[in-house]
């Protein structure tokens, strides 16, 4: 197939556009480079199957001209981390919604089956400790706070998708992805386990934010991209929107520990309060952890990959590079 997928020069499209180039199929990648970079995509570069457009999803002509010559598209391009998103707020907000609705208006004006790159952070802060689950309410806080315009911009991205299908059989597939990490992610953008390893390979102190007692779900890139293209081939996903992440949690503090221990680092843990880490207009979500039946339901297992496992493949990388 001729695929395209916007955001392919990103942590996750070039994993993505790796594993459908070794599928067989023709990839084309749209990327602005403005968090993704030509370093995730060199190496595929010799691959007569691969070409790169750098250019924005914002770009109605641009997108029009890509979108009509391919089969199916991944729509991966999104402003992404915390940092980023906190640093770029007007940006991240026409890029996910004005940029998400051309390129859902041109797969419908070409009937091309698109996957759609939501997150968890569209559960806010939903907070507890029970699991969320795709029909879960969503609690957004105020305007003020940036986070939750990110949030929200997510959510109106997934309100358009479901809309397109109900409204004009758009095959749509919806992927709510949680905390996705592996090699070749970059600290810049806030990324949590990123930035520990770093720091820890430095022997300089781990920035724990708050107390530590936050809980996140890891889940390992080659496991996430396994589940996108798993739930893209499946017809009974069109319309519908799936967590995809592990279910395995743990607190930012013991994530500390652990990537202390296995880096052999003699970092301290640091505890910074969160109007340091950022500013005062800043709320984070205290427990965020898929269930992921739903998805299971029509693909199987997909998690291979467990936390211990990931972080020490992580540092591997960090090491070599
Ligand atoms: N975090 C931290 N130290 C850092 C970066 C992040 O303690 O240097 C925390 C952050 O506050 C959050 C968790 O780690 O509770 C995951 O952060 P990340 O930005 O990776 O992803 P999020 O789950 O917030 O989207």
């Amino acid at each position: 197939m001729r695929i395209l997928i916007t955001g392919g020069g990103g942590f996750i499209g070039s994993y993505l556009t790796e594993s459908l180039l070794n599928d067989g199929h023709e990839v084309t990648i749209i990327d602005n480079f403005s968090t993704g970079s030509e370093d995730n995509i060199v190496h595929l570069e010799i691959n007569e199957r691969f070409r790169l457009v750098i250019g924005d999803i914002l770009d109605y002509k641009l997108m029009l001209k890509y979108i009509s010559e391919c089969d199916c598209i991944y729509h991966l391009a999104a402003a992404v981390g915390v940092k980023y998103v906190l640093d770029n707020q007007l940006d991240s907000l026409i890029t996910n919604v004005r940029g998400t609705e051309i390129v859902l208006d041109l797969a419908h004006v070409f009937k091309k089956k698109i996957f759609l790159s939501s997150s968890s952070e569209v559960y806010g802060k939903n907070g507890g400790s029970k699991s969320f689950k795709e029909t879960d309410d969503r609690i957004l806080g105020a305007v003020n706070i940036s986070r939750w315009g990110y949030a929200f911009s997510k959510g109106v991205d997934e309100f358009l998708a479901v809309a397109y299908h109900q409204s004009k059989g758009l095959p749509v597939v919806i992927g709510r992805l949680f905390n996705i990490c592996g090699p070749r992610q970059s600290p810049r953008y806030g990324m949590v386990i990123p930035r520990f390893v770093q720091q820890a390979l430095k022997n300089e102190p781990l920035t724990v934010y708050g107390d530590g007692k936050q809980v996140r779900s890891f889940t390992y890139i080659t496991d996430a991209v396994a589940a996108i293209k798993a739930i893209m081939g499946e017809k009974e996903a069109e319309g519908g929107v799936f967590n995809i992440g592990s279910c395995e949690s743990v607190s930012i503090g013991e994530l500390a520990e652990k990537i202390k221990a296995f880096s052999n680092s003699s970092s301290q843990i640091g505890f910074v309060p969160y109007e340091q880490a950022y500013d005062n207009n800043f709320e984070d979500m205290f427990y965020r952890v898929p269930d992921i039946s739903k998805i299971e339901k029509l693909i199987g297992p997909f998690v291979k990959m467990k936390l211990d496992e990931m972080i020490k493949e992580i540092i591997n990388y960090y090491r070599g590079n």
